[in-house]
């Protein structure tokens, strides 16, 4: 019998890959051990801040369509383009899908949100408020204590859950001892996570997929939103029995279609033509591409960035400069 497919989506706010890597992460060890976690690179259309690259995440293309260039305006295109789990529950409307986050905008209709056109569950007081350590703890707390009591009681075909604490830190104090705990911390939740799935009755007859994303990176100092290797380096992990093997090239929006492509379900309309594709759609087509040209080892061919296919519609779209 084929199991049935669930995908639990976590994203933490501005971990920057290399104070990942030197932080006690168990719990994305064990996904990076299973499947893949690999750095990714901003792509060139979108800001390396949070609203732009999260509505990427949320809807599978770049600000040049969904024009979320900043955190604090919502953009009249971005109602154009719905989230996955959105996408998903119209394809399969018997599905049921949730969003929890600790950063207000993606879920509920404030600043540049609901980032999520579905929507979705927030702590109160918003810890943007006192925008201090302890208020944005507390709401990662709470969004892992629902979305673990979701998780583990119902039958959620797709999630999409938040933690912002390692952002914040990063941006009051900088990149030191205090960030690599606030990361071990998002790992806590995350690996709570996991232990609720694991512990789910049905849990032999289901196949979990579990992606984790950061935004961007962050200078030593904190803050981000420039251009430098620090902040565009972001980065992606994801196992589940569904993935291809061997990821090395990915992209924010790949996250859209992956989720999607769990059920079978293509996008159509505008955002099948912006660039993003499932997790080992952009391997198989640089594989193509050199089966094709044996003897001209041209870009496609090189040590390519997880990038490349993007660039290359970016320089379609306006100024190769
Ligand atoms: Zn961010
Ligand atoms: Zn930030």
């Amino acid at each position: 019998m084929k199991k049935e497919p669930h995908v639990l989506v976590v994203g933490m706010d501005g971990v920057r890959y290399d104070s990942l890597r030197s932080a006690a992460s168990p719990a994305l060890d064990r996904i990076a051990e299973d499947g893949f976690l690999v750095p990714v690179r901003v792509h060139a259309k979108n800001a390396t801040i949070s609203g732009p690259v999260w509505a990427t995440v949320a809807s599978g293309v770049h600000a040049d369509r969904h024009r979320v260039t900043g955190n604090s305006h919502h953009p009249a295109e971005l109602g154009r383009f719905q989230d996955f789990t959105a996408v998903l529950r119209s394809a399969r409307p018997e599905l049921e899908t949730m969003i929890a986050a600790s950063w207000h905008p993606l879920a509920v209709r404030t600043a540049c949100g609901p980032i999520f056109s579905s929507g979705g569950w927030v702590p109160t007081p918003d810890p943007e408020e006192a925008n201090d350590a302890v208020s944005w703890l507390c709401a990662d707390d709470a969004v892992a204590d629902y979305a673990s009591r979701r998780l583990g009681a119902e039958n959620l075909a797709v999630s999409f859950v938040y933690f912002g604490e390692a952002d914040v830190e990063a941006h009051n104090h900088g990149t030191g001892p205090g960030y690599i705990a606030a990361i071990e911390r998002c790992d806590s939740r995350l690996n709570h996570l996991l232990d609720v799935i694991d512990s789910r009755p049905n849990h032999h007859r289901e196949d979990w997929t579990v992606i984790v994303v950061t935004d961007h990176g962050h200078l030593d100092a904190g803050g981000h939103g420039g251009e430098s290797e620090v902040e565009r380096t972001a980065w992606i992990a994801a196992s589940g029995a569904s993935l291809t093997q061997g990821i090395t090239a990915t992209d924010h929006a790949d996250i859209f279609h992956q989720v999607l492509a769990t059920f079978g379900v293509t996008p159509d309309g505008e955002v099948a033509e912006s660039g993003g594709a499932p997790f080992g759609a952009r391997q198989r087509e640089r594989q193509e591409a050199s089966r094709q040209k044996p003897t001209q080892p041209g870009p496609t061919q090189q040590q390519s960035t997880p990038q490349e296919p993007a660039q290359r519609l970016a320089q379609r779209g306006g100024g190769a400069r």
